[in-house]
């Protein structure tokens, strides 16, 4: 068996360096040679232990990342080795109720590469042919592997039907938030509220976009800010990307904080993973006959991210904060728990 390095989940709280066996491909398959993966909240999740059962030990984490086709099965046929390609992780079943109307990020047994299998924080790794998206030349490597964070943003944004001139708030600066952010800057260019709790984090979204308005929650009521800036209209739609958030004192939770700040007759869509119930008034909603709409992965934007990035409409730069070697795994998910603040999207460079 030939072998490889990859950043190893051994055990919960500990992700080492090491040798491994290099994945063999199947007729479907192509191996790819990662040049960059990005931790998400996801793998901090995976890495604390979260996602037991549905994650075993040991297992190689990683599912936002892009590489270079270095072999390809026999029944491969649009792809060769040298092409530069991101990888989208996602794996339905076909047949279950939502599947079968096509709508495949609510299958009920979706998989994903680097969550329910082995993913890309390896020096190599093996991919089904069908779920590759080729990378034109002018978009860099780094950005490649930052194509799967941002479709996330863009599916937000397609689920929430944004539209030229819609008003938007997005509660969270994080990885989701920002990357939301980005997604809906493409499509209008209305007036655009973030919330976070972290100065770092909003700073770092309005140097990208000074258009923006930034309200931190524990000097301002984001719903009083909001209403104010907007002659007490609201806004046409609120994404909520915090999940675990922290009580303030005076402020509502961000969901309905969210349903505070729409319209009438606007839209919340909740991305956060949050562990916990939120209490959401469904009279502030009903008065509003407001909808709440929720989004998880990405289905087909890929695409869209690829071609926004080709022409230039967006700043992944913005997202990343440290760019790593794999052997430094380890620290970049203690950086990441330990100073939020400090870093938002840390990438692991396999070279
Ligand atoms: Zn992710
Ligand atoms: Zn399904």
């Amino acid at each position: 068996m030939k072998k490889m390095k990859a950043a190893v989940l051994t055990e919960y709280g500990k992700i080492t360096w090491m040798e491994t066996d290099l994945p063999e491909i199947k007729d479907n398959e192509v191996l790819v040679k990662v040049s960059y993966a990005g931790i998400c909240g996801t793998d901090q999740h995976i890495f604390s232990g979260e996602f037991h059962p549905r994650t075993h030990v040991p297992f190689i984490p990683g599912h936002e990342f892009a590489g270079t086709i270095v072999e390809t099965g026999r029944a491969v046929k649009n792809y060769k080795a040298g092409d530069r390609v991101v990888v989208d992780p996602i794996i339905w079943c076909g047949h279950c109720p939502a599947c079968l109307i096509g709508h495949y990020p609510a299958c009920t047994s979706l998989k994903l590469i680097g969550v329910d299998m082995d993913g890309g924080f390896g020096e190599y790794i093996n991919v089904p042919g069908t779920m590759l998206y080729r990378v034109p030349e002018g978009i860099s490597d780094i950005h490649s592997a930052l194509v799967e964070i941002l479709s996330i943003g863009f599916h937000a944004s397609r689920r929430a039907n944004v539209k030229k001139d819609d008003t938007i708030v997005i509660w969270g600066a994080g990885k989701v938030g920002q990357s939301i952010l980005q997604a809906v800057r493409t499509k209008t260019s209305n007036s655009v509220f973030i919330v976070d709790i972290l100065e770092e984090r909003l700073s770092r979204a309005v140097n990208v976009y000074p258009d923006i308005h930034i309200i931190n929650a524990v000097k301002d009521n984001p719903v009083e800010k909001i209403k104010s800036i907007t002659g007490s209209k609201g806004v046409d739609i609120a994404f909520e990307a915090v999940g675990h958030y922290v009580d303030l004192p005076g402020i509502v939770n961000p969901v309905r904080g969210c349903v505070q700040s729409i319209r009438g007759a606007g839209v919340v869509c909740v991305l956060g993973l949050g562990n916990d119930p939120v209490p959401v008034l469904m009279k502030e909603l009903i008065w509003k006959e407001g909808i709440i709409m929720t989004s998880r992965v990405s289905h087909g934007e890929f695409a869209e991210t690829i071609e926004n990035m080709r022409k230039g409409t967006l700043k992944p730069d913005a997202l990343v904060s440290d760019i790593l070697h794999p052997s430094e795994a380890q620290k970049a998910f203690l950086m990441l728990e330990n100073e939020p603040s400090s870093h938002l999207k840390i990438l692991l460079e396999f070279r």
